[in-house]
């Protein structure tokens, strides 16, 4: 393992100061400035060629293919190399948090204002990149770390007992499905499934009546682990490279029918949405938060706790959801909020899922993705999904056009954001995580 510091500490990458010669870094509302140097894989609109990694600054992609052309990146061999050749990030994460805190050096130097690097031939506009997939997934894990979620869903199915007895010992999760896990911008198609009508005594197999959204952030795997070998909590970290947005669409009928007895399989499998932008856990450094756990409760077996951990386990960072209908879309009216929640509120920390996951001695690898869970908040205005709505008071949502909604439309856009905002530090966003719900389809693949 590199030498590296499992929570990450600040330096001059951070400072509020630096400025970018690239305009569009330097505006104070943007997400991406140059104290944040997202990492990403575009490829350039209309052009037959294998995709390529990228830094967002602004509103300009950096590729680091061209970087690497013109020996603009001063960092070691082997990381200018994955970053100019690799076709995902998964060959860059897999070096390590060392490896990746060097890239992001040598892309501060060569995008900040005061330096001698200033070269547009390495730009292209973000309008110009097609968006891609950042890291082919290996395995999805889903974690279900908001106590506030829980409790809300747990409601809905157990009024007198929302909280099953283990939520303060394990930090729970299903497995996912990376097969379906697709980029931003990716229509939807509404699955169909078996569900079971209220009180019908025969299930029925056609589309979901009630699919849902929920908003998350998910943690990249960066370094992988052995198999047969667990991870200490206090070096978790080192494991994880950086962040995205996820969206875990669900299927509420289904899943009821399906999950007896076991977890979500189909009403979840059909597709997960993330963004396009990797924050790394080295830009998320000056928002790192204690971990929310009150004092009161339980405290975690030993091998999920740690005093780094109690200290700075946590991320401070504002999630939100928007909605716009097609009816909206046809009215030209902006999308409306429908929740906005911080996950510093989360009950468990992504230090504490990675060391959970590894505990048995399950292998992580290079690309994994662990998805925090739905990501609510104690106010009516926090849920990280539309099911909680009923269990917080929100009830059905109304949007500007007067359409009401209990569970998504087709043609009805999710969009999810996020961002960090802290006194003495650059404002630094995650961009979006956006896509549209399309009606269900009946085509079937072809076996001929
Ligand atoms: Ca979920």
């Amino acid at each position: 393992m590199n030498g590296a510091p499992a929570v990450p500490a600040i330096d001059d990458t951070h400072d509020p100061a630096l400025r970018s010669w690239v305009a569009g870094a330097n505006d104070a509302a943007g997400d991406f400035p140059i104290q944040n140097l997202p990492l990403g894989v575009f490829r350039r609109r209309g052009r037959p060629e294998a995709p390529r990694i990228g830094v967002a600054i602004g509103d300009q992609v950096l590729d680091l293919r061209r970087c690497r052309e013109l020996r603009l990146l001063d960092a070691p061999p082997a990381v200018v190399a994955a970053a100019g050749e690799a076709t995902a990030l998964n060959p860059l994460l897999a070096q390590g948090r060392q490896a990746l805190r060097s890239l992001r050096r040598a892309a501060s130097r060569v995008l900040r204002a005061d330096g001698s690097r200033a070269e547009p031939a390495a730009l292209v506009p973000v309008s110009d990149a097609e968006l891609l997939l950042p890291v082919e997934v290996g395995d999805y894990t889903d974690f279900y770390a908001s106590i506030v979620h829980a409790r809300n869903v747990g409601r809905l199915f157990r009024p007198g007992n929302p909280l099953t007895r283990n939520y303060r010992h394990v930090p729970l999760a299903y497995h996912g499905r990376s097969s379906s896990v697709v980029v931003s911008g990716t229509p939807v198609t509404r699955p169909r499934g078996q569900r079971i009508p209220e009180g019908g005594e025969r299930p029925s197999f056609e589309p979901t009546r009630r699919l849902d959204y929920e908003v998350e952030l998910g943690a990249c795997v960066g370094a992988g682990s052995l198999p047969g070998l667990a991870i200490p909590i206090d070096a978790a970290e080192r494991h994880l490279a950086g962040v995205c947005l996820v969206n875990d669409w669900s299927a509420r009928d289904m899943h009821a029918w399906e999950a007896q007895p076991l977890g979500p399989f189909l009403s979840k499998s059909f597709a997960t949405s993330v963004s396009p932008w990797v924050v790394t856990l080295d830009a998320l450094a000056p928002y790192r938060c204690a971990a929310a756990r009150p004092a009161a409760d339980p405290p975690p077996l030993p091998h999920l706790a740690c005093a780094a951990n109690d200290a700075r386990g946590g991320i401070d960072v504002t999630v939100e959801v928007w909605l716009q209908s097609a009816g909206m879309r046809r009215r030209g009216l902006e999308p409306a909020r429908l929740s906005r929640a911080a996950f510093r509120d989360m009950y468990w920390t992504f230090a504490q899922m990675v060391a959970h996951h590894a505990s048995n001695g399950c292998r992580l690898r290079p690309g994994d993705l662990l998805a925090s869970g739905t990501i609510s908040g104690p106010d009516p205005d926090a849920a990280g999904c539309l099911v909680e709505r009923a269990a917080t008071g929100a009830g059905t949502l109304t949007l500007p056009t007067g359409e009401r909604r209990d569970f998504l439309a087709d043609g009805d856009e999710v969009t999810l954001r996020a961002y960090c905002i802290r006194d003495g530090f650059a404002r630094i966003g995650f961009g979006s995580c956006s896509a549209r719900v399309l009606p269900a389809s009946a085509a079937v693949l072809d076996p001929t």
